[in-house]
Protein backbone atom coordinates (compact mmCIF):
# COMPACT_ATOMS: atom_id res chain seq x y z
CA UNK A 1 0.00 0.00 0.00
CA UNK A 2 1.31 3.60 -0.71
CA UNK A 3 0.75 6.08 1.51
CA UNK A 4 -1.12 9.11 0.80
CA UNK A 5 1.74 12.10 1.73
CA UNK A 6 2.37 14.71 -0.62
CA UNK A 7 6.22 13.75 -3.16
CA UNK A 8 7.54 17.11 -2.97
CA UNK A 9 11.16 16.72 -4.35
CA UNK A 10 13.68 17.92 -1.55
CA UNK A 11 15.97 20.56 -3.26
CA UNK A 12 18.29 23.42 -2.51
CA UNK A 13 16.23 25.84 -3.94
CA UNK A 14 13.87 25.61 -1.00
CA UNK A 15 16.88 25.55 0.99
CA UNK A 16 17.92 29.31 -0.54
CA UNK A 17 13.85 29.87 -0.71
CA UNK A 18 13.35 29.31 3.07
CA UNK A 19 16.82 31.01 4.19
CA UNK A 20 16.40 34.17 2.18
CA UNK A 21 12.56 34.33 3.38
CA UNK A 22 11.93 33.36 6.60
CA UNK A 23 15.44 33.79 7.83
CA UNK A 24 16.24 37.11 5.53
CA UNK A 25 17.69 39.46 8.05
CA UNK A 26 20.20 36.68 9.25
CA UNK A 27 23.80 37.55 7.14
CA UNK A 28 26.61 36.38 5.87
CA UNK A 29 29.26 38.27 7.35
CA UNK A 30 33.03 38.31 4.91
CA UNK A 31 36.32 39.39 6.77
CA UNK A 32 37.77 41.57 4.25
CA UNK A 33 40.98 42.76 6.26
CA UNK A 34 39.74 46.18 6.07
CA UNK A 35 38.06 48.36 9.16
CA UNK A 36 34.38 46.98 8.83
CA UNK A 37 33.52 43.30 7.18
CA UNK A 38 31.52 43.06 4.55
CA UNK A 39 27.87 42.39 5.43
CA UNK A 40 24.66 40.67 3.63
CA UNK A 41 21.49 39.74 4.56
CA UNK A 42 20.20 36.16 3.42
CA UNK A 43 17.45 38.11 1.72
CA UNK A 44 19.72 39.52 -0.71
CA UNK A 45 22.14 36.38 -1.00
CA UNK A 46 18.17 35.36 -2.02
CA UNK A 47 18.61 37.93 -4.61
CA UNK A 48 21.79 38.09 -5.87
CA UNK A 49 21.71 34.35 -6.29
CA UNK A 50 18.63 34.13 -8.77
CA UNK A 51 20.59 37.44 -10.55
CA UNK A 52 23.76 34.86 -10.60
CA UNK A 53 21.03 32.11 -12.14
CA UNK A 54 19.92 34.63 -14.93
CA UNK A 55 23.06 35.71 -15.81
CA UNK A 56 24.78 32.55 -16.46
CA UNK A 57 21.73 31.06 -18.32
CA UNK A 58 21.06 34.13 -20.07
CA UNK A 59 24.49 36.19 -20.90
CA UNK A 60 26.57 31.85 -20.44
CA UNK A 61 24.36 29.98 -22.18
CA UNK A 62 24.42 27.09 -18.64
CA UNK A 63 22.36 24.54 -19.18
CA UNK A 64 21.21 21.91 -16.55
CA UNK A 65 23.66 19.51 -15.12
CA UNK A 66 26.44 21.89 -16.89
CA UNK A 67 29.33 21.93 -14.42
CA UNK A 68 30.12 25.40 -13.01
CA UNK A 69 33.31 25.46 -11.07
CA UNK A 70 34.10 27.46 -7.97
CA UNK A 71 37.93 28.45 -7.29
CA UNK A 72 37.19 30.82 -4.19
CA UNK A 73 37.80 31.52 -0.27
CA UNK A 74 34.89 31.76 1.93
CA UNK A 75 32.41 34.65 1.27
CA UNK A 76 29.35 35.56 0.76
CA UNK A 77 29.68 35.58 -3.66
CA UNK A 78 30.47 32.10 -3.02
CA UNK A 79 27.47 31.32 -1.01
CA UNK A 80 25.26 32.73 -4.07
CA UNK A 81 27.33 30.18 -6.10
CA UNK A 82 26.29 27.53 -4.10
CA UNK A 83 22.65 28.76 -3.84
CA UNK A 84 21.92 29.73 -7.96
CA UNK A 85 24.04 26.96 -9.68
CA UNK A 86 22.44 24.04 -7.78
CA UNK A 87 19.02 25.56 -7.58
CA UNK A 88 18.90 25.95 -11.29
CA UNK A 89 19.68 22.56 -12.50
CA UNK A 90 23.39 23.19 -13.47
CA UNK A 91 26.26 21.40 -11.20
CA UNK A 92 28.30 23.45 -8.44
CA UNK A 93 31.88 22.24 -8.57
CA UNK A 94 34.13 23.71 -5.84
CA UNK A 95 38.05 23.45 -6.73
CA UNK A 96 40.46 23.00 -3.87
CA UNK A 97 42.60 26.52 -4.53
CA UNK A 98 45.07 24.56 -2.41
CA UNK A 99 46.24 21.95 -5.12
CA UNK A 100 49.00 21.42 -6.96
CA UNK A 101 48.39 23.25 -10.12
CA UNK A 102 48.62 19.99 -12.65
CA UNK A 103 46.40 18.52 -9.98
CA UNK A 104 43.88 20.95 -10.53
CA UNK A 105 43.78 21.12 -14.41
CA UNK A 106 43.21 17.56 -14.23
CA UNK A 107 39.89 18.00 -12.00
CA UNK A 108 38.66 20.78 -13.89
CA UNK A 109 39.26 18.59 -17.29
CA UNK A 110 37.86 15.61 -15.98
CA UNK A 111 34.46 17.24 -14.61
CA UNK A 112 34.55 19.48 -17.89
CA UNK A 113 33.32 22.30 -16.18
CA UNK A 114 32.33 25.04 -18.66
CA UNK A 115 33.02 28.44 -16.41
CA UNK A 116 34.68 29.02 -13.13
CA UNK A 117 33.99 31.71 -11.07
CA UNK A 118 36.84 32.88 -9.36
CA UNK A 119 38.10 35.16 -6.68
CA UNK A 120 40.33 38.01 -8.12
CA UNK A 121 42.73 37.12 -5.21
CA UNK A 122 43.39 34.22 -6.97
CA UNK A 123 43.94 35.04 -10.47
CA UNK A 124 47.34 34.15 -10.54
CA UNK A 125 46.85 30.52 -9.68
CA UNK A 126 43.80 30.08 -12.10
CA UNK A 127 45.11 32.48 -15.50
CA UNK A 128 48.70 30.21 -15.81
CA UNK A 129 46.02 26.95 -15.98
CA UNK A 130 43.95 28.48 -18.35
CA UNK A 131 45.38 27.05 -21.31
CA UNK A 132 45.26 23.61 -19.84
CA UNK A 133 41.65 23.77 -19.58
CA UNK A 134 39.80 23.42 -22.77
CA UNK A 135 36.24 22.88 -21.55
CA UNK A 136 36.52 26.13 -19.56
CA UNK A 137 34.58 29.20 -21.82
CA UNK A 138 33.68 31.80 -19.29
CA UNK A 139 35.29 32.92 -16.18
CA UNK A 140 33.86 35.19 -13.70
CA UNK A 141 35.87 37.34 -11.18
CA UNK A 142 34.77 38.66 -7.88
CA UNK A 143 36.32 40.49 -5.44
CA UNK A 144 39.77 42.69 -5.55
CA UNK A 145 42.83 41.31 -7.36
CA UNK A 146 44.68 42.58 -10.69
CA UNK A 147 43.02 41.09 -13.30
CA UNK A 148 45.79 42.15 -15.85
CA UNK A 149 47.00 38.16 -15.94
CA UNK A 150 43.49 37.79 -17.38
CA UNK A 151 44.32 39.74 -20.48
CA UNK A 152 44.14 37.94 -24.27
CA UNK A 153 43.20 34.58 -22.51
CA UNK A 154 40.92 32.19 -24.51
CA UNK A 155 37.79 32.24 -22.16
CA UNK A 156 35.86 34.87 -22.29
CA UNK A 157 36.11 37.46 -18.73
CA UNK A 158 33.50 38.33 -16.87
CA UNK A 159 33.02 40.65 -13.75
CA UNK A 160 30.70 38.84 -11.61
CA UNK A 161 29.34 42.48 -10.34
CA UNK A 162 28.82 43.68 -14.15
CA UNK A 163 27.39 40.24 -15.32
CA UNK A 164 24.57 40.00 -12.68
CA UNK A 165 23.73 44.16 -12.67
CA UNK A 166 19.95 44.46 -13.44
CA UNK A 167 19.09 41.21 -13.94
CA UNK A 168 15.76 39.96 -12.20
CA UNK A 169 15.78 39.87 -8.98
CA UNK A 170 13.77 36.23 -8.37
CA UNK A 171 14.31 33.06 -10.75
CA UNK A 172 11.44 30.46 -11.43
CA UNK A 173 13.49 27.74 -9.95
CA UNK A 174 12.60 24.23 -12.13
CA UNK A 175 10.81 21.49 -9.87
CA UNK A 176 14.18 19.07 -10.22
CA UNK A 177 14.62 15.34 -9.59
CA UNK A 178 15.41 15.48 -6.07
CA UNK A 179 18.03 12.21 -6.97
CA UNK A 180 19.54 14.72 -9.66
CA UNK A 181 23.81 16.01 -9.44
CA UNK A 182 23.69 19.26 -7.27
CA UNK A 183 27.47 19.66 -6.57
CA UNK A 184 30.67 17.90 -6.82
CA UNK A 185 33.71 18.02 -5.06
CA UNK A 186 36.92 16.01 -5.88
CA UNK A 187 38.88 14.09 -2.82
CA UNK A 188 42.06 15.56 -2.01
CA UNK A 189 44.23 12.43 -3.65
CA UNK A 190 46.56 11.22 -1.58
CA UNK A 191 46.86 8.15 -3.37
CA UNK A 192 45.91 7.91 -6.84
CA UNK A 193 44.05 10.46 -9.46
CA UNK A 194 41.83 12.01 -7.37
CA UNK A 195 37.82 11.31 -7.37
CA UNK A 196 34.82 12.51 -8.26
CA UNK A 197 32.22 12.59 -5.15
CA UNK A 198 28.84 14.28 -6.56
CA UNK A 199 25.80 15.12 -4.13
CA UNK A 200 22.43 15.02 -4.85
CA UNK A 201 20.17 17.91 -3.86
CA UNK A 202 18.62 14.77 -1.64
CA UNK A 203 21.88 14.28 -0.13
CA UNK A 204 22.21 17.67 0.54
CA UNK A 205 18.91 18.63 2.10
CA UNK A 206 18.86 15.57 4.19
CA UNK A 207 22.87 16.30 5.50
CA UNK A 208 21.48 19.25 6.32
CA UNK A 209 19.00 18.50 8.49
CA UNK A 210 21.26 16.34 10.35
CA UNK A 211 23.30 19.16 10.83
CA UNK A 212 21.31 21.51 12.51
CA UNK A 213 19.92 18.53 14.88
CA UNK A 214 20.75 19.02 18.18
CA UNK A 215 22.89 15.94 18.51
CA UNK A 216 25.22 17.31 15.63
CA UNK A 217 26.15 21.52 15.55
CA UNK A 218 22.28 21.94 17.30
CA UNK A 219 22.50 25.94 15.96
CA UNK A 220 19.40 28.77 16.08
CA UNK A 221 19.49 31.77 14.88
CA UNK A 222 20.71 32.88 17.74
CA UNK A 223 24.43 31.76 16.66
CA UNK A 224 27.09 32.97 14.32
CA UNK A 225 29.12 30.29 12.70
CA UNK A 226 32.47 31.08 12.02
CA UNK A 227 32.84 28.47 8.84
CA UNK A 228 36.95 28.54 8.58
CA UNK A 229 36.86 24.98 6.97
CA UNK A 230 36.84 25.98 3.43
CA UNK A 231 33.86 25.70 1.50
CA UNK A 232 35.60 23.80 -1.24
CA UNK A 233 36.01 21.34 1.57
CA UNK A 234 33.17 19.25 1.35
CA UNK A 235 30.69 21.99 1.25
CA UNK A 236 32.26 23.78 4.05
CA UNK A 237 30.86 20.25 6.26
CA UNK A 238 27.14 21.47 5.47
CA UNK A 239 27.13 24.65 6.87
CA UNK A 240 25.97 26.86 4.02
CA UNK A 241 23.14 24.78 3.22
CA UNK A 242 22.48 24.03 6.95
CA UNK A 243 22.76 27.64 7.77
CA UNK A 244 19.85 28.58 5.37
CA UNK A 245 17.74 26.04 6.92
CA UNK A 246 17.90 27.65 10.61
CA UNK A 247 18.90 31.71 10.15
CA UNK A 248 22.43 30.78 11.47
CA UNK A 249 24.58 33.95 10.55
CA UNK A 250 27.31 33.11 8.90
CA UNK A 251 31.18 34.84 9.48
CA UNK A 252 33.28 34.14 7.05
CA UNK A 253 37.23 34.35 6.51
CA UNK A 254 37.79 34.80 2.84
CA UNK A 255 41.39 34.56 2.96
CA UNK A 256 42.21 35.89 5.91
CA UNK A 257 42.86 32.02 7.89
CA UNK A 258 45.92 32.64 9.59
CA UNK A 259 45.75 32.53 13.16
CA UNK A 260 46.15 36.54 14.26
CA UNK A 261 43.01 37.57 11.81
CA UNK A 262 41.22 34.24 12.62
CA UNK A 263 41.57 35.67 16.84
CA UNK A 264 40.77 39.20 15.85
CA UNK A 265 37.33 38.05 13.86
CA UNK A 266 36.71 36.03 16.81
CA UNK A 267 37.45 39.14 19.38
CA UNK A 268 35.25 41.41 16.96
CA UNK A 269 32.36 39.75 15.65
CA UNK A 270 31.92 37.23 18.51
CA UNK A 271 30.82 33.87 16.68
CA UNK A 272 29.46 31.25 19.01
CA UNK A 273 30.15 28.37 17.04
CA UNK A 274 33.12 27.77 14.72
CA UNK A 275 34.13 24.50 12.49
CA UNK A 276 37.49 23.36 11.22
CA UNK A 277 40.42 20.90 10.75
CA UNK A 278 42.96 20.85 14.51
CA UNK A 279 45.88 22.06 12.75
CA UNK A 280 44.01 25.90 12.67
CA UNK A 281 43.36 24.99 16.17
CA UNK A 282 46.58 24.45 17.30
CA UNK A 283 47.62 27.87 15.39
CA UNK A 284 44.87 29.70 17.14
CA UNK A 285 45.52 28.27 20.38
CA UNK A 286 49.91 29.29 19.51
CA UNK A 287 48.22 32.86 18.72
CA UNK A 288 45.74 33.13 21.88
CA UNK A 289 48.47 31.86 24.17
CA UNK A 290 51.09 34.47 23.01
CA UNK A 291 48.57 37.69 22.58
CA UNK A 292 45.35 36.91 24.72
CA UNK A 293 42.19 37.53 22.97
CA UNK A 294 38.43 37.94 24.61
CA UNK A 295 36.89 34.60 22.60
CA UNK A 296 34.45 33.99 25.89
CA UNK A 297 31.84 34.31 22.69
CA UNK A 298 32.73 31.26 20.91
CA UNK A 299 31.33 28.32 22.78
CA UNK A 300 31.42 25.69 20.60
CA UNK A 301 34.22 24.27 18.44
CA UNK A 302 33.51 21.65 15.87
CA UNK A 303 36.79 19.54 15.06
CA UNK A 304 36.95 17.31 12.43
CA UNK A 305 39.09 16.03 9.23
CA UNK A 306 41.68 14.83 11.48
CA UNK A 307 41.27 13.48 15.18
CA UNK A 308 41.61 15.99 17.99
CA UNK A 309 44.60 15.60 19.96
CA UNK A 310 43.10 15.32 23.72
CA UNK A 311 45.46 18.27 24.84
CA UNK A 312 43.71 20.27 22.08
CA UNK A 313 40.65 19.44 23.52
CA UNK A 314 42.12 20.24 26.86
CA UNK A 315 43.72 23.43 26.06
CA UNK A 316 40.40 24.91 24.30
CA UNK A 317 38.15 23.66 27.56
CA UNK A 318 40.79 25.99 29.13
CA UNK A 319 39.37 28.57 27.42
CA UNK A 320 36.43 28.08 27.43
CA UNK A 321 35.51 27.02 24.01
CA UNK A 322 33.79 23.76 24.24
CA UNK A 323 35.12 21.02 21.21
CA UNK A 324 33.04 18.93 19.71
CA UNK A 325 34.44 16.24 17.42
CA UNK A 326 33.47 14.97 14.92
CA UNK A 327 34.35 12.60 11.58
CA UNK A 328 33.78 12.51 8.27
CA UNK A 329 34.83 12.35 4.71
CA UNK A 330 34.27 13.72 1.71
CA UNK A 331 32.72 10.56 0.31
CA UNK A 332 30.08 11.25 3.64
CA UNK A 333 28.81 14.97 2.71
CA UNK A 334 30.73 15.01 5.25
CA UNK A 335 28.74 13.95 8.38
CA UNK A 336 29.35 10.92 9.79
CA UNK A 337 29.75 10.76 13.46
CA UNK A 338 29.41 13.38 16.43
CA UNK A 339 30.96 13.27 19.52
CA UNK A 340 28.21 13.98 22.12
CA UNK A 341 28.87 12.46 25.28
CA UNK A 342 25.44 10.17 26.37
CA UNK A 343 23.32 11.60 29.24
CA UNK A 344 24.07 8.93 31.74
CA UNK A 345 27.93 9.64 31.04
CA UNK A 346 27.49 13.68 31.25
CA UNK A 347 29.29 14.97 34.26
CA UNK A 348 31.01 11.86 35.22
CA UNK A 349 34.58 11.18 34.60
CA UNK A 350 33.70 9.16 31.63
CA UNK A 351 32.49 12.50 29.98
CA UNK A 352 36.14 13.32 28.73
CA UNK A 353 36.80 9.44 27.54
CA UNK A 354 33.47 10.37 25.44
CA UNK A 355 34.20 13.75 23.96
CA UNK A 356 37.64 12.41 22.58
CA UNK A 357 35.75 9.13 20.46
CA UNK A 358 35.35 10.09 16.64
CA UNK A 359 31.25 10.35 17.96
CA UNK A 360 27.90 8.25 17.74
CA UNK A 361 26.31 7.32 14.19
CA UNK A 362 23.15 9.41 13.60
CA UNK A 363 20.21 7.60 12.37
CA UNK A 364 20.99 7.92 8.79
CA UNK A 365 24.39 6.73 8.64
CA UNK A 366 24.58 2.85 9.28
CA UNK A 367 27.69 1.89 10.12
CA UNK A 368 29.47 -1.64 10.87
CA UNK A 369 33.30 -2.98 11.38
CA UNK A 370 35.17 -5.81 8.80
CA UNK A 371 38.35 -7.52 10.15
CA UNK A 372 41.17 -7.96 8.16
CA UNK A 373 39.51 -11.85 6.44
CA UNK A 374 36.02 -9.63 5.52
CA UNK A 375 34.22 -11.06 8.56
CA UNK A 376 32.21 -8.58 10.40
CA UNK A 377 33.18 -7.89 13.92
CA UNK A 378 31.17 -6.83 16.72
CA UNK A 379 30.60 -3.15 18.66
CA UNK A 380 32.13 -4.48 21.60
CA UNK A 381 34.69 -1.05 22.16
CA UNK A 382 37.74 -4.08 21.48
CA UNK A 383 37.38 -5.57 18.26
CA UNK A 384 39.48 -2.81 15.60
CA UNK A 385 38.20 -3.39 12.11
CA UNK A 386 37.72 -1.62 8.72
CA UNK A 387 34.59 1.01 9.43
CA UNK A 388 32.24 0.91 6.61
CA UNK A 389 29.23 3.25 5.69
CA UNK A 390 25.71 3.22 3.99
CA UNK A 391 23.01 6.06 4.16
CA UNK A 392 21.04 8.62 2.11
CA UNK A 393 23.90 10.72 2.17
CA UNK A 394 26.69 8.64 1.64
CA UNK A 395 28.48 8.30 -1.74
CA UNK A 396 27.93 4.72 -3.76
CA UNK A 397 30.16 5.62 -6.59
CA UNK A 398 32.69 8.24 -7.94
CA UNK A 399 31.89 10.03 -10.73
CA UNK A 400 33.13 9.08 -14.67
CA UNK A 401 32.01 11.30 -16.75
CA UNK A 402 28.35 12.36 -17.20
CA UNK A 403 27.36 9.46 -19.86
CA UNK A 404 29.43 6.87 -18.49
CA UNK A 405 29.10 3.93 -15.79
CA UNK A 406 29.65 6.00 -12.76
CA UNK A 407 32.89 4.36 -10.66
CA UNK A 408 32.97 1.20 -7.65
CA UNK A 409 36.66 0.21 -7.29
CA UNK A 410 36.44 -2.83 -5.34
CA UNK A 411 38.81 -1.45 -2.61
CA UNK A 412 35.93 1.47 -1.89
CA UNK A 413 32.91 0.01 -2.17
CA UNK A 414 31.94 -3.72 -0.64
CA UNK A 415 29.69 -6.16 -2.98
CA UNK A 416 26.78 -4.91 -1.17
CA UNK A 417 27.31 -1.15 -1.89
CA UNK A 418 28.60 -0.19 1.74
CA UNK A 419 31.46 2.48 1.47
CA UNK A 420 34.96 1.24 2.69
CA UNK A 421 35.66 3.72 4.68
CA UNK A 422 39.92 3.01 4.74
CA UNK A 423 39.87 3.92 8.71
CA UNK A 424 40.23 1.44 11.14
CA UNK A 425 38.85 1.75 14.60
CA UNK A 426 36.61 0.15 16.97
CA UNK A 427 32.63 0.43 17.91
CA UNK A 428 31.43 0.74 21.66
CA UNK A 429 27.92 -0.99 21.93
CA UNK A 430 26.31 2.04 22.57
CA UNK A 431 27.77 3.34 18.63
CA UNK A 432 30.87 5.51 19.22
CA UNK A 433 33.14 5.37 16.99
CA UNK A 434 36.96 5.26 18.21
CA UNK A 435 38.97 5.56 15.34
CA UNK A 436 42.82 4.13 15.89
CA UNK A 437 44.24 4.57 12.10
CA UNK A 438 43.84 5.12 8.54
CA UNK A 439 44.32 1.35 7.25
CA UNK A 440 47.19 2.94 5.40
CA UNK A 441 48.69 4.48 8.68
CA UNK A 442 48.61 1.39 11.28
CA UNK A 443 52.04 0.42 11.55
CA UNK A 444 52.04 -3.72 11.54
CA UNK A 445 54.81 -4.49 13.90
CA UNK A 446 55.65 -8.35 14.37
CA UNK A 447 52.19 -9.25 13.53
CA UNK A 448 50.66 -6.60 15.49
CA UNK A 449 49.20 -3.36 15.26
CA UNK A 450 50.32 0.03 16.62
CA UNK A 451 48.42 3.08 16.34
CA UNK A 452 50.28 6.14 14.64
CA UNK A 453 47.39 8.15 16.12
CA UNK A 454 47.74 7.07 19.52
CA UNK A 455 51.49 7.86 19.72
CA UNK A 456 50.78 11.28 18.60
CA UNK A 457 48.92 12.07 21.06
CA UNK A 458 50.51 10.80 23.35
CA UNK A 459 53.64 12.81 22.29
CA UNK A 460 51.63 16.30 21.67
CA UNK A 461 50.54 15.92 25.15
CA UNK A 462 54.08 16.64 26.45
CA UNK A 463 54.62 20.31 27.16
CA UNK A 464 57.51 20.62 24.91
CA UNK A 465 56.04 19.42 21.70
CA UNK A 466 54.31 21.58 19.18
CA UNK A 467 53.27 19.07 16.77
CA UNK A 468 54.23 15.38 16.07
CA UNK A 469 53.32 12.32 13.54
CA UNK A 470 54.37 9.02 13.51
CA UNK A 471 54.98 6.71 10.35
CA UNK A 472 55.91 3.52 9.95
CA UNK A 473 59.31 3.02 8.20
CA UNK A 474 60.80 -0.91 7.55
CA UNK A 475 62.53 -3.03 10.21
CA UNK A 476 64.18 -6.50 8.92
CA UNK A 477 63.41 -7.78 12.17
CA UNK A 478 59.71 -6.54 13.25
CA UNK A 479 58.61 -5.68 9.48
CA UNK A 480 57.77 -2.15 10.08
CA UNK A 481 58.47 -0.01 13.55
CA UNK A 482 56.81 3.74 14.28
CA UNK A 483 59.43 6.44 13.25
CA UNK A 484 58.48 9.70 15.58
CA UNK A 485 58.73 12.78 13.73
CA UNK A 486 58.68 16.50 16.08
CA UNK A 487 58.58 19.43 16.17
CA UNK A 488 59.33 21.29 19.37
CA UNK A 489 58.22 24.71 20.80
CA UNK A 490 60.05 27.63 20.28
CA UNK A 491 62.92 27.24 22.97
CA UNK A 492 62.28 23.72 24.20
CA UNK A 493 64.78 21.66 25.08
CA UNK A 494 63.26 18.08 25.50
CA UNK A 495 65.69 15.15 24.09
CA UNK A 496 64.47 11.49 22.76
CA UNK A 497 64.86 9.75 25.92
CA UNK A 498 62.79 11.88 28.08
CA UNK A 499 60.24 11.94 25.32
CA UNK A 500 60.56 8.37 24.90
CA UNK A 501 60.46 7.14 28.70
CA UNK A 502 56.91 10.57 29.12
CA UNK A 503 55.36 7.89 26.56
CA UNK A 504 56.07 5.03 28.60
CA UNK A 505 54.53 7.13 31.56
CA UNK A 506 51.46 8.03 29.42
CA UNK A 507 50.66 4.19 29.18
CA UNK A 508 52.26 3.30 25.68
CA UNK A 509 53.18 -0.26 26.27
CA UNK A 510 56.93 -0.89 25.85
CA UNK A 511 57.33 -2.95 22.37
CA UNK A 512 54.96 -0.06 20.77
CA UNK A 513 57.06 2.62 21.89
CA UNK A 514 59.76 4.23 18.91
CA UNK A 515 63.41 3.93 18.93
CA UNK A 516 63.51 5.87 15.75
CA UNK A 517 63.46 9.77 16.56
CA UNK A 518 63.75 12.98 14.49
CA UNK A 519 63.43 16.30 14.51
CA UNK A 520 61.34 18.48 12.03
CA UNK A 521 60.59 21.93 11.47
CA UNK A 522 56.78 21.11 10.92
CA UNK A 523 54.89 18.38 9.41
CA UNK A 524 54.18 18.55 6.36
CA UNK A 525 50.38 19.30 5.79
CA UNK A 526 47.92 17.91 2.85
CA UNK A 527 46.03 20.34 0.55
CA UNK A 528 42.99 20.50 3.44
CA UNK A 529 45.46 20.59 6.06
CA UNK A 530 46.03 17.39 7.43
CA UNK A 531 49.02 15.60 8.36
CA UNK A 532 50.57 14.08 5.12
CA UNK A 533 52.40 10.85 6.18
CA UNK A 534 53.68 9.80 3.00
CA UNK A 535 55.80 12.79 1.95
CA UNK A 536 57.53 11.78 5.78
CA UNK A 537 57.72 8.17 4.44
CA UNK A 538 59.05 9.67 1.14
CA UNK A 539 61.73 11.72 2.79
CA UNK A 540 62.65 8.72 5.25
CA UNK A 541 62.98 6.13 2.24
CA UNK A 542 65.57 9.09 0.73
CA UNK A 543 67.35 9.27 3.55
CA UNK A 544 66.43 13.32 4.05
CA UNK A 545 65.84 12.91 7.87
CA UNK A 546 68.46 12.83 10.61
CA UNK A 547 67.10 10.17 12.30
CA UNK A 548 68.64 9.01 15.84
CA UNK A 549 67.99 5.63 16.70
CA UNK A 550 68.00 4.95 20.34
P1 LIG B 1 38.49 14.06 3.51
O1 LIG B 1 37.68 13.31 2.53
O2 LIG B 1 39.61 14.84 2.89
O3 LIG B 1 37.65 14.92 4.38
O4 LIG B 1 39.20 12.99 4.45
C1 LIG B 1 38.45 12.04 5.18
C2 LIG B 1 39.34 11.32 6.15
O5 LIG B 1 39.80 12.21 7.16
C3 LIG B 1 38.65 10.22 6.90
O6 LIG B 1 38.54 9.05 6.15
C4 LIG B 1 39.56 10.07 8.11
O7 LIG B 1 40.70 9.29 7.82
C5 LIG B 1 39.99 11.48 8.38
N1 LIG B 1 39.18 12.05 9.46
C6 LIG B 1 38.12 12.85 9.37
N2 LIG B 1 37.66 13.20 10.58
C7 LIG B 1 38.43 12.57 11.49
C8 LIG B 1 38.46 12.50 12.92
N3 LIG B 1 37.62 13.18 13.68
N4 LIG B 1 39.40 11.72 13.49
C9 LIG B 1 40.29 11.03 12.75
N5 LIG B 1 40.32 11.07 11.41
C10 LIG B 1 39.41 11.83 10.78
Amino acid sequence: MLSTMQDVPLLISRILTHGSTIHGSSQVITWTGEAEPHRRSFAEIGTRSAQLAHALTEDLGVREDDRVATLAWNNAEHVEAYFAVPSMGAVLHTLNLRLPAEQLAWIVNHAADRVVIANGSLIPLLAPLLPHLPTVEHVVVTGPGDRTPLEGVRPRVHEYEELIAGKPTAYDWPELDERRAAAMCYTSGTTGDPKGVVYSHRSVYLHSMQVNMTESMGLTDQDTSLVVVPQFHVNAWGLPHATFMTGVNMLMPDRFLQPAPLAEMIEVERPTHAAAVPTIWQGLLAELTARPRDVSSLHQVTIGGAACPPSLMEAFDALGMRVCHAWGMTETSPLGTVARPPAHAVGTEEEFAYRLTQGRFPTGVEARLTGPGGERLPWDGQSAGELEVRGAWIAGAYYNGVDAEPLRPADKFSEDGWLKTGDVGTISPDGFLTLTDRAKDVIKSGGEWISSVDLENALMSHPDVAEAAVVAVPDDKWGERPLATVVLKEGATADFKTLRSFLAGEGIAKWQLPERWTIIESVPKTSVGKFDKKVLRRQYAEGKLDVQQL
